[in-house]
């Protein structure tokens, strides 16, 4: 086995593993099944790589968004080793190509989603593959528990019995207790063993803000600062708006959400990372992958739905260890607002159906067919054209990818491929629908070199504008030319597309269980709820309320957040005989050492303000070092 440290300088240039990094590893490679858990950034994808890499064969990651796959494949392409990927929407021979690759040559990792995972089709081939490790990112999703509840992840665990001697390491940057203890179990762990990284971020000092005027607050933050900072929002048009608000006040501010093109993102990010626009308004679409060190705050405009979400997002502060600042800005509104978006989230199951008939209809799917199939998803339309509401909308798509039946993804860095499944001698027998058809198919032959024996990229752009049509024209062309087998088309994601993971069905047999409904509607307001303690406790450490909720007890406060500073400031003169006391009680009690005296105080009291106290009585000649750090009390004669 080689070092690997060395797997982690040659590959990816670095010269040490971050905390826990090299356990995590360690662990898997000694074939012990395990559970990863570290905050987001923290870095989980190396461990299941470097391990990968370390082990002969082939390591197969789970992974539940073809979004994650690609960015993986790609970025581990660059490094020179050998990835693929396997996600619907791939035309079949590829997918074949791709399998027959992982059995024969030597790919190192295999990307897949838990629904491939479970097909049969799939397992005979994965049976033939030399497997030497189970990766399962974001494994939350396993746990009904979860806020992300994926049911094929129940069916990861079956295809361990081919591989006995294969560990597998599940990896997760959330996780409460029950959803650790579930996340094992749905694995059959052999042995529990979790490995997880403290959640303390000791340089970051957490503040709710309770005010009426929002805005006003957040420009005088970010006026003051005069930083690097992100902001969140909830919605797309208020990134916008905020972001032209702080620019016409003086602060240089971008924005950012979903509905911009690649392009422009990469534009918008890279604007940031340089400081051209030190501030980014922005959707949480923004921040995964994004890796930079010097954010010196994250205000929450709006409240996030979950600690999960908020801890990840304000994570992004001060990754380089110097001070910074997570704010959530709110107010009595806001958080009425908050506890609205349980009923917007889960529509009654009746509107889940329409919507499911809808999209069947705008695509215009035969019930029985689609399994497979992606379609380029312009949702205003949609919801315009339907007379659908968009927010419910949206909350019932997401319940139907958790049913497993579609996915919507808004990937980024993906461009549109086309491959043509027919020979070039069997298309001259083929009968376009129309003129303009058998133009495209023209100019995709004399454009595009290759486009016979693999698959190709494509621009629709260019296509309508050689063609002299819009856009949404060639889109409609090239999904036609689909259905007919003429070619296979994957539409890039610069808008979001819609993948069918079954066929349609009749809206009668679309079963909504309990497990996509009731049992996350539940986890779901439960969630709102600590996000509301959150905010309303102020008499406990942030940092505490949030390890807490990650199930990590401890006690002793950050000192820093907005609760703590605040205590410290209140600690009176009643506090500091409080103090004395307490220190008296303890060396009455038993001669101590001062180190124990302090760390069995600090849990109630501000250290400093202790070892203040304890300085002070030395001084004062009522307590004095027996031996070198042992302290006692000057007991009175009596
Ligand atoms: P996670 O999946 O835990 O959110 P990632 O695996 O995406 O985090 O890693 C976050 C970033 O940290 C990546 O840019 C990665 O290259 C970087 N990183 C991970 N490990 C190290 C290391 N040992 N040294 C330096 N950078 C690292
Ligand atoms: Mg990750």
């Amino acid at each position: 086995m080689e070092d690997i440290r060395d797997i982690l300088k040659q590959y990816w240039g670095y010269d040490a593993f971050r905390s826990l990094q090299e356990e995590i590893i360690l662990s898997v490679l000694s074939g012990k099944d395990t559970l990863a858990l570290m905050p987001t950034g923290g870095g989980k994808s190396i461990t299941y790589q470097v391990a990968g890499l370390a082990k002969e064969g082939i390591c197969v990651v789970i992974t539940p968004l073809i979004a994650l796959m690609k960015d993986q494949v790609e970025d581990l392409k660059r490094r020179q080793i050998q990835a693929e990927a396997v996600y619907t929407g791939m035309e079949r021979e590829h997918v074949e190509s791709v399998i027959n690759k992982c059995i024969f040559s030597p790919v190192k990792f295999l990307y897949i989603s838990p629904e491939r995972l479970a097909s049969e089709r799939f397992r005979i081939k994965l049976k033939q593959m030399k497997v030497s490790l189970f990766a399962v990112d974001e494994a939350h999703c396993i746990s009904q528990w979860g806020y992300d509840f994926r049911p094929s992840y129940l069916r990861i665990a079956e295809v361990r019995t081919f591989f006995p001697e294969a560990p597998v390491l599940a990896l997760t940057a959330t996780a409460t207790p029950d959803v650790v203890e579930d996340i094992q179990k749905q694995l059959h762990f052999t042995c529990p063993n979790v490995l997880s990284k403290s959640f303390r971020r000791e340089n970051i000092s957490y503040v709710v803000r309770n005010v009426n005027d929002k805005l006003g607050e957040l420009l005088h933050i970010l006026s003051k600062l005069q930083a690097s900072a992100i902001v969140y929002v909830r919605k797309r048009n208020t990134a916008e708006q905020l972001a032209r608000f702080l620019s016409e006040n003086g602060v240089k501010a971008g924005f950012y959400h979903a509905g911009l093109i690649a392009r422009q993102r990469t534009q918008r990010q890279e604007d940031w990372k340089n400081d051209i626009t030190p501030v980014i308004v922005a959707t949480n679409a923004f921040g995964m992958g994004i890796d930079k060190p010097d954010v010196r705050i994250v205000v929450h405009f709006d409240i996030p739905d979950c600690p999960e979400a908020y801890f990840q997002e304000a994570g992004r502060a001060g990754r380089d260890g110097k001070r910074a600042y997570a704010v959530l800005l709110c107010n009595p509104a806001a958080v009425t607002a908050l506890k609205s978006r349980i009923t917007k989230g889960f529509p009654e199951k009746k509107y889940i159906r329409q919507v499911y008939e809808a999209l069947g209809n705008y695509f215009q799917i035969a019930e029985g067919s689609g399994a497979g199939y992606a379609f380029e998803f312009d949702t205003d339309a949609f919801v315009r054209d339907f007379g659908l509401d968009y927010v419910r909308t949206f909350s019932a798509i997401q319940i139907l990818q958790v049913g497993g039946y579609l996915e919507c993804t808004t990937d980024i860095n993906s461009r549109s491929r086309i491959n043509f499944t027919i020979s070039r001698e069997a298309l001259a027998y083929f009968r376009p629908d129309d003129d303009l058809q058998n133009r495209i198919i023209e100019l995709l032959m004399r454009r595009y070199p290759g486009i016979f024996t693999q698959y190709v990229w494509i621009s629709e752009d260019y296509l309508a504008q050689e063609a002299g049509v819009k856009r949404k024209e060639i889109y409609e062309i090239l999904i036609a030319l689909a259905k007919r087998r003429i070619i296979s088309y994957v539409p890039g994601n610069e808008r979001p597309y819609i993948v069918y993971h079954q066929p349609r069905l009749p809206v009668s047999y679309l079963t909504i269980g309990k497990a996509a409904y009731e049992d996350r509607k539940k986890a779901y307001a439960s969630k709102i709820k600590e996000m509301v303690r959150y905010i309303e406790d102020s008499s406990r450490c942030r940092q505490l309320v949030l390890m807490d909720y990650f199930g990590q007890k401890e006690k002793k406060g950050c000192g820093i957040c907005d609760v703590c500073l605040e205590t410290k400031k209140h600690t009176t003169s009643g506090d500091k005989t409080r103090i004395e006391d307490e220190i008296i009680a303890i060396l009455m009690n038993k001669d101590t050492d001062l180190k124990i005296l302090v760390h069995r105080l600090e849990e109630q009291f501000d250290r400093e303000l202790v070892v203040a106290t304890v300085r002070n009585l030395l001084d004062k000649g009522k307590i004095y070092y027996k031996t070198p750090l042992l302290l006692s009390v000057k007991k009175m004669n009596v």
